[in-house]
């Protein structure tokens, strides 16, 4: 909802709570503003700054002069030292970060204090440290003339990075390429979603306080085509873009820097499955795909909308899930032992509601759920559905090979591992898969053929950032996490010497 400058049915800017952007070390607002939406109640949160092409411009200029300045000068350790300080300025403002993820998103409270907020603060300590203790290669190479030659490699900042992210995971997804990015010797221009741009400005201050050097990290809101995110991609200046969304964006984007042949990494949408063998852990399997279907409100990208259970145990399965469902308990955030918030916006509520009725018109048994719980005050207002559960459905249906991205899977019965790996392969998607087994030969043999990013065996959701992240298919491009950021945000160069 964008609000004219002019507008007389809006209230003075100054009246306002307003999100400016950051860009070379100043808070700058602009004349047009939207709407920040609280999805638990409908109510305002603040206006939030639209950036135009020309702050946009603004920022990448400043990202191209911090290169460099002071940044460009800093040993790796000193960078590191400053990232320590962003964490540590994260961790002085928990609370404030914890109530701006919520108040943007509708989430537990809790869920942003364990998850949200403590993995932003882990992403700038782990990539300071990753940084400033990696090795690079080298290979001693023999010559016709018996003195040979030693290549070794080195990383150098790639220059201006592009970040655009999503709303789901706000600012655990926004530090995910931002601290990276700079713990390589980059500077960077960001953009948060225009659902949940609240955190990323907090960030903006804690930035600002740490000493991160003017233009060193720029911050612009406003939304995606002909908006700021197009402006962005569109820039020449910026030497690569890393985004988190929806593959249809990822494609779009990837259009928008082809004439640059600008890098990129892209980490988007999915279709994931939980394979739920008879041999498994009953209980914590039930628990496990509870998790994995229903955290968020569904709304992560590794999140299972495809559950296949084995044969024999799959109606005590089904019976088993609807009744951990129906013990979620919906409500406001701050609630005592609350699972499920509200979907992000009421747009995405009206997505979601409308494969809760395509189901049923594609046959689908509805297990529980599928419509708008009612509460009898402010909650109303929010974006609210029901955790849901289909079975029935056959596997071209539009429902079992979509993304939705709401509190909903859809459970189907198998006979056999040969038959799931086809069913769970055929797929648009390859992000994530969750197997449960007691059997460790058919765990390893199993996760070897799934055709995804990532494969849990008797978990889900268990990141150690060391390790590749990313997808296959219309699922992502590239990998990130550990040393496949540093390579990703660095440009690597092979230095030859003869001897
Ligand atoms: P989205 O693609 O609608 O928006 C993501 C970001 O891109 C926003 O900041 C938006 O303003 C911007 N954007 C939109 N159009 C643009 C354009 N033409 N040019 C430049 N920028 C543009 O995605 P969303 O709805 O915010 O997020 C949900 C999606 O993200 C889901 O598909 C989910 O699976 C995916 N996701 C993937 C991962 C992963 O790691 N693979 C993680 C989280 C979310």
């Amino acid at each position: 909802m964008k609000n004219s400058g002019n507008d007389p049915a809006v209230k003075p800017v100054a009246e306002r709570k307003q999100l400016r952007h950051y860009v070379d070390g100043a808070f700058v607002g602009s004349e047009v503003t939207f709407s920040n939406i609280n999805p638990v109640d409908g109510t305002l949160i603040a206006e939030v700054c639209e950036a135009n092409a020309s702050t946009v411009d603004q920022a990448v200029r400043a990202a191209q002069a911090a290169l460099k300045g002071p940044w460009g000068r800093l040993s790796v350790q000193e960078r590191a030292a400053v990232l320590h300080k962003v964490a540590d300025g994260i961790l002085a403002r928990f609370e404030e970060f914890v109530e701006a993820e919520v108040a943007d998103t509708g989430r537990p409270v809790h869920q942003a204090r364990t998850l949200d907020i403590a993995r932003a603060i882990a992403n700038f300590r782990t990539f300071a440290d990753l940084a400033k203790t990696a090795n690079t290669d080298l290979f001693e190479m023999a010559t016709a003339d018996g003195a040979g030659a030693l290549n070794y490699t080195v990383r150098k900042p790639l220059g201006v990075i592009g970040v655009i992210s999503p709303w789901n995971l706000p600012l655990l997804l926004f530090t995910w390429k931002v601290a990276p990015a700079l713990a390589c010797g980059n500077t960077v221009v960001a953009k948060p979603s225009e659902e949940s741009p609240s955190s990323a400005t907090l960030l903006a201050e804690v930035m600002h306080d740490a000493g991160v050097p003017p233009g060193v990290f720029n911050l612009i809101h406003g939304f995606g085509k002909d908006s700021a995110g197009e402006f962005l991609t569109r820039h020449p200046g910026i030497s690569a873009l890393t985004f988190t969304g929806e593959s249809k964006t990822g494609s779009t984007i990837m259009k928008s820097v082809a004439d640059g042949v600008k890098e990129v990494s892209f980490e988007l949408g999915g279709k994931n499955a939980a394979v739920v063998f008879a041999d498994t852990d009953f209980d914590a399997a039930v628990a496990g795909v509870l998790r994995s279907a229903f955290t968020n409100s569904g709304q992560v990208c590794l999140c299972s909308e495809r559950v296949y259970v084995q044969r024999p145990i799959f109606d005590k399965f089904v019976a088993a899930l609807k009744a951990g469902t129906e013990r979620l308990k919906i409500g406001y955030p701050h609630d005592d032992g609350v699972d499920i918030g509200p979907l992000i916006s009421h747009g995405h509520r009206d997505k979601v509601l409308s494969y809760y009725k395509l189901a049923v018109e594609e046959g689908a048994t509805v297990v529980t759920g599928g419509g708008v719980p009612s509460f009898g005050d402010a909650r109303d207002a929010g974006a609210y559905v029901q955790p849901t559960i289909w079975t029935g459905l056959t596997d071209s249906a539009r429902c079992v090979t979509e993304e939705i991205f709401g509190p909903v899977c859809h459970i189907a019965p198998f006979d056999n591992e040969e038959e799931v790996i086809a069913r769970v392969n055929d797929s648009v998607y390859g992000l994530a898969c969750a197997v449960w087994t007691t059997n460790l030969s058919r765990a390893h043999r199993v996760s070897r053929q799934i055709h995804v990013g990532l494969v849990w065996v008797n978990t889900w959701y268990l990141r150690d950032l060391r390790t590749p992240f990313g997808g296959v298919k219309l699922s992502g491009l590239g990998r990130e996490g550990g040393r496949y950021s540093l390579d990703f945000y660095s440009d690597v160069a092979n230095i030859c010497i003869k001897l």
